[in-house]
C-alpha cells in the first residue's frame, strides 16, 4: 500500500515516530517548509519504505520566500520524487507571496522534471489560471473543488488524492468528486496525523487508517476496496516513478 500524503514529521509523531514507520506501507512524505523538506530528504535516505517531496507550504510562503530557492538544491537528493505541498491558501494573507512561491516551485518542478503535489483552499480562481499556465504533472491533494474544477484538472492530466477528511458526508464537494472521479486518476492518502477517515476509532491519524478512505470511495463507487487500493498504487507508481527511484 502507498499513503501519497503523509506529515510523519509532525510533533504529534515525536513520542513514536520509528515505530510508526517500521510498518510496510510506502508513503511520501511532504515538506511544508525548508527545515521540514530536508528532515523529509533524510528520513527518505535512512528508511527504505520512505520517499520525499519537497517544498514551501503556502501558509508558509512569506517565512519561507528567501529559501525558495533551495528547493532546488534537495531536488537532487536519489529519492525525492516530488515538489509538495505546494499551493495556495487564502484563508491566510499574503497572497501575493503566496502566488510567488508557488510559481516559483512549479518552475523548479518543469525544471527538475517531477510531479507537484498541491493544496488548495478558498484561492480556486488563481489556482486554475496559474495551473492553465504552467500544466504541471502532479496531483491536487485532499481535494474539495467543484464538480466543474475537477473536469478541468483531469483535463489537465493531473491526479486527485482524497484522504480522511473526503469521508465526511457533509463534504457534498468531495463525494460528488469521489463518484465522478475515473479510478484510473485517483490517488488514495492520509495527510496523517490530520484527517482521521470516517469509522476509524483513533484521536491521531496515521497510514494504517488509509483502509477506511479506500472502503468510503469503494462504497460510493460501488466496487471492492480492494481495486481501489491497488489503482491507487499503480497510479502512484506510475505518477511519482516510484520505480526508477529505486523501490520495486
Ligand atoms: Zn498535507
Amino acid at each position: 500500500m502507498i499513503d501519497t500524503h503523509t506529515h510523519y514529521l509532525d510533533a504529534a509523531f515525536d513520542p513514536d515516530r520509528e515505530t510508526v514507520l517500521a510498518g510496510d506501507t510506502i508513503i511520501i512524505e511532504q515538506g511544508i517548509d525548508i527545515t521540514s523538506s530536508m528532515k523529509a530528504a533524510a528520513l527518505a535516505r535512512t528508511h527504505e519504505n520512505v520517499y520525499a517531496a519537497v517544498g514551501i507550504h503556502p501558509v508558509n510562503a512569506e517565512r519561507e520566500l528567501p529559501h525558495v530557492g533551495d528547493i532546488k538544491r534537495l531536488t537532487a537528493e536519489k529519492r525525492v520524487v516530488a515538489i509538495g505541498e505546494i499551493g495556495l491558501d487564502y484563508r491566510y494573507g499574503g497572497r501575493d507571496v503566496q502566488r510567488e512561491v508557488f510559481i516559483s516551485q512549479l518552475r523548479t518542478a518543469k525544471e527538475y522534471s517531477l510531479p507537484v503535489c498541491i493544496h488548495c483552499v478558498r484561492a480556486w480562481g488563481d489556482m486554475m489560471s496559474i495551473l492553465r499556465e504552467h500544466r504541471p504533472a502532479g496531483v491536487m491533494h485532499g481535494f474539495s473543488g467543484s464538480a466543474e474544477i475537477l473536469h478541468e484538472v483531469l483535463a489537465l492530466g493531473m491526479y486527485v488524492g482524497f484522504n480522511g477528511s473526503s469521508t465526511n458526508p457533509r463534504n457534498k464537494k468531495a463525494l460528488a468528486a469521489i463518484r465522478d472521479i475515473p479510478l484510473d486518476r485517483l490517488l488514495l492518502e492520509t495527510d496523517c496525523p490530520y484527517s482521521v477517515p470516517k469509522g476509524a476509532a483513533a484521536a491521531r491519524c496515521d497510514s494504517t487508517l488509509i483502509g477506511f478512505t479506500a472502503e468510503y470511495i469503494a462504497e460510493l463507487k460501488g466496487i471492492p476496496p480492494q481495486v481501489v487500493m491497488d489503482t491507487s498504487d499503480e497510479n502512484a507508481y506510475k505518477l511519482f516513478d516510484l520505480k526508477e527511484k529505486g523501490h520495486d
